[in-house]
């Protein structure tokens, strides 16, 4: 099974995007348009890791964060924040709110997939994979 990957995001170009850099590198994508809906998608599937967008309509990226790495259902899945405002202290406040990654848009369809691929859980431990 491809590894499932959770993009929550509100902003309908970013999504495509993401989801068409994923999809095309293996993954098996899952989309959610704002916290509520990833929170609840995110314990009904336990996607491999979950791109996050800071910016969202109603409850912010951190907030989503955190209530996420709350529940046990879903508080070991990997978070990798997703956000425009390259503001001081904003890689702080995600690593805070239980994120385990940070990438800055706009993002490098390049660089991306291994960005992410770094805080994948297979490859903690793991001096690189042969695969
Ligand atoms: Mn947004």
């Amino acid at each position: 099974m491809n590894p499932r990957v959770l993009v929550v995001e509100d902003n309908e170009q970013n999504m495509y995007l993401l989801s068409f850099i994923l999809e095309k590198s293996g993954y098996e994508v899952l989309q959610a348009r704002s916290g509520t809906e990833g929170i609840e998608l995110a314990s009904r599937t336990k996607p491999t890791i979950i791109l996050l967008d800071i910016q969202l309509p109603g409850m912010d990226g951190y907030e989503v964060a955190r209530r996420l790495k709350a529940r046990p259902e879903t508080g070991d899945i990997p978070i990798v924040a997703v956000t425009s405002y390259a503001m001081l202290g904003d890689r702080e406040r995600a690593l805070e709110a239980g994120c385990t990654g940070y990438i800055e848009k706009p993002i490098n369809p390049e660089t991306f997939v291994a960005q992410i691929e770094e805080h994948m859980p297979h490859n903690r431990g793991h001096g690189g994979d042969a695969s």
